[in-house]
């Protein structure tokens, strides 16, 4: 007998292809969409609105499967961080990360378990790529954080906790943009999850080529991990840069589909001592990003056993944040959160990645307080 496929993760018409092949009729695909992702129903025998001869024919052939969620830590400061364990035994690790002072919050998911790329300042960067996560694994973070917090069916928008999503995790998500694409339409799905595209920020390396494609096709907000501002130490820092330099990249965010003063692509920064956070560097920054409609998310360095860099002064990341607000624009310092159970950036880990490799370890970006 084959293995049953696993609903979550296929697109409408994936699904909808599924019940054609076993001779159901469209209105199937959409019940079974609402009970699914509106409801978060994981039983067949528990969809009620689906007679039984054909909620037997549903487990004969198929699972409605989540990432097992291997462990759950709470912070005292809200956040919550989830290690995930998929099928084939590698894990990731999720955060939630609360919203300052109201009731809602955004989770920060990987897109793959590991990275290609070999940014200098980041964890992530010294591990081999395991596998990119496919698109149930990547909605099943998503599914797997509103099963904790008992939000299903899917709330008001007014009441969730789990209010916005940031693709901000492990991995490059436009090396993986397939399987990315298909996880957030399912998020975004109003009959569904129902997250806006407005509250759903995805971060890249600078992937020149994809970045057109997710603006067009998906239209969520834009992070780009700038963190230097010549060729020459972006080129040290960051490997991509070499492929795609800064100039390419700065075009491709001047044409990012659907970035306005309204929705600003976010500039990540991370400070790191003594390389690239002087003042000079603050309004070479500037001069760059003229005219583009920017903020800025300036990330003090959170260091690793290895690493060799510094986390610039607290003194100098507050004046590169001043010049930049004197110029008008939005320049916070993200703080780390979650610190007590070891949730910010460069503080994740797993342990089949331990295990695989003694290097391997993992981090989530963890600010978005500034988000939205
Ligand atoms: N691969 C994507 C998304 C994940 S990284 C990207 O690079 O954009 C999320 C953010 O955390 C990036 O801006 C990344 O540069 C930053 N980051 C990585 N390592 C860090 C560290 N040690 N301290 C602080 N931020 C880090
Ligand atoms: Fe990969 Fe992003 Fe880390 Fe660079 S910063 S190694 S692109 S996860």
């Amino acid at each position: 007998m084959s293995t049953p496929t696993n609903l979550i993760g296929l697109s409408r018409e994936a699904l909808a292809a599924e019940m054609a092949a076993i001779g159901e009729k469209p209105f199937r695909a959409k019940q079974l969409w609402h009970w699914l992702y509106n409801r978060g129903e994981t039983d067949f025998t528990r969809m009620t609105s689906i007679a039984k001869p054909m909620q037997a024919k549903l487990a004969e052939r198929y699972v409605v499967h989540r990432p097992e969620m291997a462990r759950e830590q709470r912070s005292e400061d809200g956040t919550r961080k989830w290690l995930l364990k998929f099928g084939d035994g590698n894990e990731a690790e999720t955060v939630y990360i609360p919203d300052a002072d109201e009731d809602r919050g955004a989770v920060c998911i990987s897109s793959q378990v590991g990275c290609t790329l070999t940014c200098k300042f980041c964890h992530t960067g010294t591990q081999l790529l395991v596998r990119n996560l496919t698109a149930a694994e990547i909605v099943g973070q998503v599914m797997a954080a509103r099963d904790s917090y008992g939000e299903w069916p899917t709330p008001d928008d007014g009441g969730r906790m789990i209010s916005n999503i940031v693709v901000m995790g492990m991995g490059e998500p436009l090396y993986n943009f397939e399987n990315v694409a298909t996880a957030l339409k399912i998020a975004m799905d109003g009959d569904g999850i129902g997250i806006s595209k407005r509250r759903i920020t995805l971060s890249t390396s600078g992937v020149v080529p994809m970045m057109r494609r997710c603006g067009a096709e998906l239209g969520v907000n834009l992070a780009v991990s700038l963190h230097a501002v010549t060729d020459d130490i972006r080129d040290r820092i960051m490997p991509i840069n070499k492929k795609y330099p800064l100039a390419e990249l700065i075009l491709a965010c001047r044409e990012y589909p659907g970035a306005s003063n309204a929705r600003r692509i976010t500039f990540e920064y991370v400070m790191l001592k003594g390389i690239n956070d002087s003042e000079a560097d603050a309004r070479h920054l500037l001069r760059l990003i003229k005219g583009l409609p920017a903020k800025f998310n300036l990330i003090p360095f959170n260091p690793w056993p290895g690493s060799e860099f510094e986390t610039s002064p607290m003194a100098t990341v507050k004046r590169f944040s001043d010049i930049l607000q004197d110029e008008g624009y939005s320049a916070p310092i993200r703080m780390p959160r979650g610190r007590d159970i070891l949730a910010a950036c460069g503080q994740l880990r797993s342990e089949s990645q331990r295990v695989k490799c003694s290097r391997l370890k993992e981090r989530l970006a963890a600010g978005i307080e500034n988000e939205h």
